[in-house]
């Protein structure tokens, strides 16, 4: 069987672009790394010498998919004569079949019928929507500017369009409890994207939140929390078969050095199929009288996530006195995150 290679994504960063104001969370510099001067837009050829040098590196590997990113601001909200000329410099590369398709990321009010066919007529194929929350009380306790009915909309309008719409969705956001959390996640489920992606709200230096913060106003998620918030809004998307692409922001030495607070972690997304391998498992072993014995089938892949970071899901299972009821088996014919007791001891 063909080997299926993820797309080449080639990232331009926008940082803050067409942003209307700052969310409270937020901080593009850190985040992305790139000190955008608001003087020193990205021009076009800063767009072709970015896919020119990305091109280079990736060799010429003709079966892998290559995609361009506008990532990092809110590309629907800048003025269309500058959308066009950022577009218009990959235009060459799609005409080429060099790059198969852009992305781009955008605000959920910045999608309208109209822009919807000037993005198609464009190449764009994927929008990613800052959905951040679906509660109009969290939103507007972090400066968002748009509500759910906005989101809403603006989903429809791009799947009527014909693209693929992600969703980006916070955790630990000022008025958000778990409850509003999972509900929020349930209501994105039903509006169906194709893709979702889920950052925990992390203190950042320079953000609002960082102000709020110092006056103890503000108090982010622990990191314990945080996985377990992510992990409960992640079983709901999988529970609809919808892929959660990223749990966690992309670890950079920018956003490390601009960290004060929150759940963060460089390996979050482990920690969370972590904790839901931890639950599937202690689930299943609670289940069966304390005195039994049984074997727990794994996948040899899952072997890391089963243990936990530093062998912490062993150490509870053990606390639980769950351990003592299973042996544990590696057969590379189980699926991937399904653990299941065996019928036999
Ligand atoms: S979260 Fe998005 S819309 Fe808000 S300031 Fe940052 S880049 Fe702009």
């Amino acid at each position: 069987m063909a080997e299926v290679r993820s797309p080449l994504v080639i990232p331009i960063f926008i940082a803050h672009q067409g942003c209307p104001h700052r969310c409270v969370f937020c901080n593009q510099e850190s985040i992305t790394g790139r000190r955008e001067a608001a003087s020193q837009p990205m021009r076009a050829a800063e767009v072709v010498a970015t896919i020119d040098g990305w091109l280079a590196r990736s060799g010429s590997d003709s079966r892998r998919a290559v995609q361009v990113a506008f990532y990092g601001g809110s590309f629907t909200a800048l003025a269309q004569g500058y959308q066009e000329e950022l577009l218009t410099a990959v235009r060459p590369y799609l005409e080429a079949g060099r790059v198969g398709m852009i992305r781009l990321s955008t605000r959920p009010d910045a999608i309208d019928a109209a822009t919807v066919a000037f993005l198609r007529a464009h190449g764009v194929g994927v929008v990613e929507l800052g959905v951040q929350a679906m509660d109009d009380r969290v939103l507007a306790a972090s400066g968002r500017g748009h509500t759910v009915a906005d989101v809403e909309a603006a989903v429809r309008l791009l799947k009527a369009g014909g693209m693929r719409v992600g969703g980006q969705l916070m955790i630990g956001l000022p008025g958000e409890s778990s409850g509003s959390a999972l509900a929020g996640a349930l209501a994105l489920a039903r509006l169906g994207p194709d893709f979702v992606r889920i950052y925990p709200a992390l203190v950042i230096r320079g953000s609002v939140l960082a102000s709020r913060f110092a006056a103890g106003l503000y108090r982010p998620l622990s990191l314990l929390q945080g996985v377990a918030r992510c992990a409960r809004l992640k079983a709901v998307f999988d529970h609809h078969r919808i892929p959660v692409v990223r749990m966690g922001l992309q670890p950079s030495p920018s956003l490390e050095r601009d960290l004060l607070a929150g759940p963060y972690h460089p390996a979050f997304g482990e920690l969370v199929l972590a904790r839901m391998f931890f639950n599937r498992v202690r689930s299943l072993l609670a289940a069966i009288p304390a005195d039994s014995h049984r074997t727990l089938s794994i996948a040899p892949a899952d072997l890391s996530i089963f243990r936990g970071q530093r062998n912490l899901s062993v150490q509870r299972l053990a606390a639980l006195g769950l351990s003592a009821r299973m042996r544990l088996h590696l057969d590379p014919g189980q699926p991937r995150q399904a653990p299941r007791l065996l019928d036999s001891p």
